[in-house]
């Protein structure tokens, strides 16, 4: 059996072990320490536009955090992209609240403007306004900001930006993570960058910001002993995972130039009568490429995903479905959903192909041959 062609695996760059090695010397082994405050740093450094940090346990518990500070509460309804992973609506139910999945439009495979506006003005007819929208990069691809923000202005609606994949991605030259009310990266194993598992919540309200550090050592009160006024929650990311991240920021524009890189080959190799790729859609995005992503489809039908993604199963190499959107979701079948259908056919010609920073150029070559040789033998 050849070796496993991963997905998206865990590229470390080297320094890593010191900072995680620092935090054995100096026994800083606890959610909080040098290297959380150092890492918290390094993200506030690399995003600018004035933006502060909260090192979390994860990208979700971030979003959960942004819910909450933001005052989403049982009843209410937040908007979110449909074409997204679970993680990015599942917060929306912790808080009791009930999701608006919003459709993809097919520049950016992001939220719709179209049915964003739509969606927003038939909740308010009905009675409610949304408390917030969460807007997805999906696979590191800049959404429509200018007009995804223009329209959460007019209707001053927060946003709460999904930047999970999008770490190393930027719109107009700004980073993103940094457009939203609040932000939030994911540092989970197969994220372009990782600390084993982690996330960010980033806002330019430091206010925000102390408060989720606040809320996520379990909100205690300033008094000697153990005082509440508030639910707490244990969110906070541990001094060793900062340590981890330390060193992967280090390496964070290296990682998106080998994924970047991995799409211009993937691109080249394959056939374009069959692959369609999601080019940017001008010099306003930048795509950290996090996924290399295509879809599949011939004129006579004798090609698809799941040929595709069976037969490299084969030959043990990792591919996926585009996720799944949200509406077709047995668990949110009763939500909401604005749209036409484009997330659905995305999810039904769409696969995600082996996009790792630490693939070899052996690897990707085995890749595009077994895509390439199915091709052939598939098409008389
Ligand atoms: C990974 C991911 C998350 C969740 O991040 P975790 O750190 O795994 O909790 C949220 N949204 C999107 C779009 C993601 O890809």
């Amino acid at each position: 059996m050849n070796n496993k062609i991963w997905l998206s695996s865990p590229h470390m760059g080297g320094t890593e072990e010191q900072y995680v090695k620092e935090a054995f010397d100096t026994n800083w082994i606890a959610p909080l320490g040098p290297n959380v405050d150092g890492f918290e740093k390094d993200l506030e450094n690399y995003l600018g536009n004035d933006v502060h940090v909260a090192a979390l346990s994860s990208g979700t518990a971030a979003l959960h955090l942004a819910l909450i500070i933001l005052g989403v509460k049982a009843g209410d309804e937040v908007i979110c992209q449909s074409m997204t992973f679970s993680a990015s609506a599942n917060p929306i139910a912790y808080q009791g609240a009930t999701p608006v999945f919003v459709d993809s439009e097919a520049l950016t495979w992001n939220m719709s403007p179209e049915y964003l506006e739509e969606a927003i003005k038939d909740r308010i007819s009905k009675g409610k306004k949304p408390k917030a929208i969460i807007l997805v990069h999906l696979y590191g691809m800049p959404a429509e900001m200018e007009r995804i923000m223009a329209i959460a202005d007019n209707y001053e609606i927060p946003v709460v930006e999904d930047a999970a994949e999008a770490l190393g991605s930027s719109y107009k030259g700004r980073k993103l993570g940094t457009f939203g009310a609040m932000s939030i990266l994911s540092f989970n194993g197969n994220k372009i960058i990782t600390t084993s598992g982690g996330g960010a919540l980033v806002s330019t309200n430091e206010e925000w910001i102390k408060k989720a550090r606040f809320l996520a050592t379990q909100a205690r009160d300033n008094a000697p002993h153990y005082q509440h006024s508030h639910i707490g929650y244990n969110y906070r990311m541990s001094n060793i995972c900062a340590g981890i991240g330390r060193g992967q920021m280090e390496v964070l524009q290296e990682r998106v130039d080998a994924r970047r890189a991995n799409y211009t080959f993937y691109k080249s190799e394959l056939d374009a009568n069959i692959f369609t790729f999601a080019d940017e859609p001008g010099a306003d995005y930048y795509s950290n490429r996090w996924l290399t992503t295509a879809l599949i489809n011939d004129a006579k039908g004798e090609i698809n995903r799941e040929l595709i993604r069976l037969e490299l199963e084969k030959d043990n190499i990792e591919t996926r479905p585009l996720w799944k959107p949200m509406h077709m979701q047995p668990v949110f079948a009763d939500a909401p959903f604005y749209g036409d259908g484009t997330s659905e056919k995305f999810f039904e010609l769409g696969l995600c192909l082996p996009s790792g920073s630490n693939l070899t150029a052996e690897e990707k070559a085995r890749v595009t041959q077994r895509i390439n040789e199915v091709c052939v033998a598939n098409i008389e």
